[in-house]
């Protein structure tokens, strides 16, 4: 007699069922499109990094890439300071994010000591989207807590009066923050630091857009961990390759639960060639902030009220029509930018700053826009 077959969708876990994934930014290929909306870098990386991207094309593609990544670790541990074992290479720095979850955050309900804290996943709101994600799939609970008005971190003492958890087992905070731009000092959060029990990663992915970056707490504190990404200040998003510098133990801890190559061959070689040509990315990282500067003063002239920004972005409050429209009138311009529908971002546009003539040709539609009846 024939069995019946199971259905696939009752083979999937529950939680993975019912799990709301992460919303990436869209990627369409529309000629002419200015595309505004994933904080890509408008500038292509340096000669050199496409010369020995080209260069490492060839038979050795089919030989595995060095597991540890270690020649780039060995690098970048020369550049910020510290030894290799502080440095663990990601596909991604989201890889990493995933890889600090699953290692850090008990799923709810199999915590052994430490109570709820031991499966609480911690970050400010709004901040990057893709935190609950990580939390819900782990099965462990989010702790999401509002940042003030400007966006600005709370003081201790706000935080100590709210929901905020001193003992969560992972904190995320995205610095500067993602979607505002807003930057952070040191100081202010070198004191959160100091509070938290748990881990905290500060998300640093366009720290290189702004005044002044919290490189030092990694090293400091053996409970904090920095996130950095080649893909918008080094102009690599395809190449995925991102990084965490942190206290050895931990990340030993994140090396044992990685995958065995999980960053792929040519994402080296473009990441090893972009540390030896910085300079490059340097001048782009002033063309963009003087980019940055055009679009936020022509912004606010036409009366978008414009957050400050130390990011490759913008957060503005647009003027006449609500922010999901102009997404949409803008899109009809074949220009993209991105809107957030949560409550606490669904009035503003996050616009990334690309070249100066793509800054000239949205503040043209913006004021066609408004001149609209
Ligand atoms: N952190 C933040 C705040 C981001 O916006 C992004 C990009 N979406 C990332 C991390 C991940 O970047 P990547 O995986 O390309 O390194």
């Amino acid at each position: 007699m024939r069995t019946r077959l199971p259905s696939p969708s009752s083979l999937v876990r529950p939680l993975v069922s019912r799990l709301r994934a992460y919303v990436p930014g869209e990627q369409p290929r529309i000629r002419g499109l200015i595309k505004l909306n994933t904080n890509e870098n408008p500038f292509p990386p340096s000669p050199k990094v496409l010369r020995a991207v080209r260069a490492a094309v060839d038979g050795r593609l089919r030989l595995y890439p060095n597991p540890t990544a270690e020649p780039l670790r060995g690098k970048l541990a020369a550049l910020h300071r510290c030894r290799p074992e502080n440095l663990i290479v990601g596909n991604g720095s989201d890889e990493l994010l995933a890889l600090a979850t699953r290692a850090f955050v008990e799923p709810a309900g199999a915590e052994r000591s430490g109570g709820q804290a031991r499966a609480t996943a911690q970050f400010f709101s709004p901040s990057y989207t893709l935190y609950p994600v990580l939390a819900e799939i782990a099965g462990a609970r989010s702790n999401a807590v509002a940042l003030a008005a400007d966006f600005g971190l709370p003081s201790l003492a706000e935080l100590r009066a709210g929901p905020w958890d001193f003992r969560a087992a992972l904190t995320f905070i995205t610095t500067p923050n993602a979607p505002s731009g807003r930057g952070y000092a040191t100081a202010e959060l070198e004191e959160i630091c100091r509070a938290q029990r748990g881990v905290v990663v500060l998300d640093e992915a366009y720290v290189d857009f702004a005044g002044e970056n919290a490189m030092a707490l990694a090293l400091r504190y053996p409970h904090v961990i920095v996130a950095r990404t080649f893909s918008k200040a080094y102009s690599l998003c395809f190449q995925r390759v991102g990084y965490f510098v942190g206290h050895a133990d931990l990340i030993a801890a994140l090396q044992k639960i990685r995958d065995s190559y999980n960053v792929n061959g040519l994402g080296q070689v473009a990441a090893l060639a972009t540390l030896a040509d910085l300079p490059y990315y340097r001048r782009g990282f002033q063309r963009i902030i003087a980019t940055r500067q055009r679009l936020a003063r022509g912004l606010a002239d036409l009366g978008f009220a414009v957050t400050p920004s130390q990011t490759n972005f913008i957060f503005a409050r647009p003027p006449k029509f609500p922010a999901e429209v102009w997404l949409e009138k803008l899109r009809e311009r074949k220009i993209l930018v991105r809107w957030f529908a949560r409550p606490e971002t669904r009035d503003f546009l996050r616009i990334t700053i690309g070249t100066d003539g793509q800054a000239g040709a949205l503040l043209r539609a913006a004021r066609a826009i408004i001149a609209e009846d």
